[in-house]
């Protein structure tokens, strides 16, 4: 029979027979209590009790470990405990059956022994020294599992590893990131071409004057301006798969964020102004450089702005701001908009997310991909994007983005 069977057998017995023994000596303990009560001696009882609390204490704690440890043993998941010298203490069966070794062969080996890559090493004293650590790795060259290793340091002084698998996700997003991109590049070209029609249709309704009725000059706009919602929604769909499917940034450089957010904002002072919305710029001087392509970050800011406008009322304003921390740049766009509701602003940057279509400027609207496009862009930064906003008062975005440390 299997070591670890005979083991598990072994506790179960062994807790059968404290169990009994427990409920005996409880039994020992009612009646000596009795005795002792009538006998009047009080403290005598009191010792009695107390033991008895403690015994029943140790008890049940031991039930719950073995509760805990069956709990572990079924999991799919791998969880290993590590201790400070980066030597494995123990480990799961799915641990195990992760990284391809016999049953019970983890225990004793180092964490490079195990994964066969530094990467795992380097995540645990990352853990070890700030608390907790996550990583992906790929085990056994580019054809083996891809794993995610979540680290986390115990009190007792080593680290619990949690480790998944995450190969089969990663491939069925790649297909659909493929899919979509194939989709896009087969769509852009006749969109195009729908679009300049529209156009030159647009521009010679005007030229024909009254030759043309109103409605049918309505209908004309509106092909115009829904052809062009398709082909920004192609275009961003494009730039989304190529963000997604790993493209590097471009040129990065030590840039001035604040400069880049009041840029950004000059651009599109003028369509504010036409939506009747005013923006005001709060750009801290002499801010800390942060290292950036400015092609991208500079987008980022605009669509934060674009739609601090497009959910504002009219005669609303929207301010700009960036200042820095001890650690990051933060730059922020707020509104006295539309807000948004709570349940929704986990969702937002979600590709496709609209909170509620019919609340566009005009009824036409976006295609709920920018912040998708603005957090992956923040996020290949080494940033963090997010939102608080109150429905009814307004919204503030904000993103962060490392300051670049000072040249050796
Ligand atoms: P789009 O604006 O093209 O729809 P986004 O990804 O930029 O796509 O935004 C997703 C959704 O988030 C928007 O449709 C809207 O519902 C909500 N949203 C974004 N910015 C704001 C804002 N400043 N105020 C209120 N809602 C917003």
């Amino acid at each position: 029979m299997e070591a670890r069977v005979v083991a598990v057998l072994a506790v179960v017995a062994l807790a059968v027979v404290t169990f009994m023994a427990l409920r005996e000596w409880q039994g020992r303990v009612r009646l000596e209590r009795a005795a002792g009560a009538t006998s009047g001696n009080d403290a005598e009882a009191a010792v009695v009790a107390l033991r008895e609390r403690a015994v029943t204490a140790e008890l049940e704690t031991a039930l719950i470990r073995n509760d805990q440890s069956d709990f572990v043993r079924a999991l799919e998941l791998g969880v290993m405990i590590v201790d400070e010298d980066l030597r494995i203490v123990g480990a799961n069966p799915a641990a195990h059956t992760l990284l391809g070794v016999a049953p019970g062969s983890l225990p004793g080996r180092t964490l490079i022994g195990a994964f066969i890559t530094v990467h795992a090493e380097s995540l645990a004293r990352t853990a070890l020294a700030v608390g907790s650590a996550t990583e992906e790795i790929l085990v056994a060259g580019v054809d083996g599992p891809r794993l995610v290793l979540r680290a986390r340091r115990v009190p007792s002084g080593g680290l619990w590893l949690v480790v998944e698998d995450v190969s089969e996700l990663r491939r069925l997003q790649q297909i659909r990131a493929e899919f979509i991109d194939n989709l896009s590049h087969e769509l852009r070209t006749p969109l195009t071409t729908v679009s300049l029609l529209a156009e030159t249709l647009t521009r010679e309704a005007d030229a024909a004057g009254d030759a043309i009725p109103p409605r049918m000059r309505d209908r004309i706009d509106k092909i115009e301006v829904e052809t062009g919602h398709l082909v920004q929604m192609v275009t961003e769909l494009l730039d989304l798969s190529r963000i997604e499917s790993g493209a590097t940034l471009g040129v990065v450089d030590l840039i001035d964020i604040g400069r880049v957010a009041t840029d950004s904002t000059e651009r599109l002072r003028l369509f504010a102004e036409r939506q009747g919305i005013v923006l005001h710029v709060e750009v801290d001087q002499g801010l800390p450089r942060v290292r950036g392509d400015e092609d991208r970050l500079g987008p980022v800011i605009v669509n934060l702005l674009h739609n601090a406008v497009k959910f504002s009322a009219d005669g609303g304003e929207v301010v700009v701001a960036a200042q820095a921390t001890d650690s990051d740049v933060i730059v922020s766009v707020a509104d006295h908009g539309a807000g948004i509701p709570r349940a929704a602003q986990a969702r937002i940057f979600e590709r496709f997310y609209k909170v509620d279509r019919a609340r566009f400027r005009g009824g036409t609207g976006g295609t709920g991909l920018g912040l998708a496009i603005s957090r992956h862009i923040v996020e290949q930064h080494g940033g963090r994007i997010w939102v608080e906003s109150t429905e009814g008062v307004g919204s503030t975005f904000s993103f962060s983005l490392p300051i670049a440390p000072p040249p050796p």
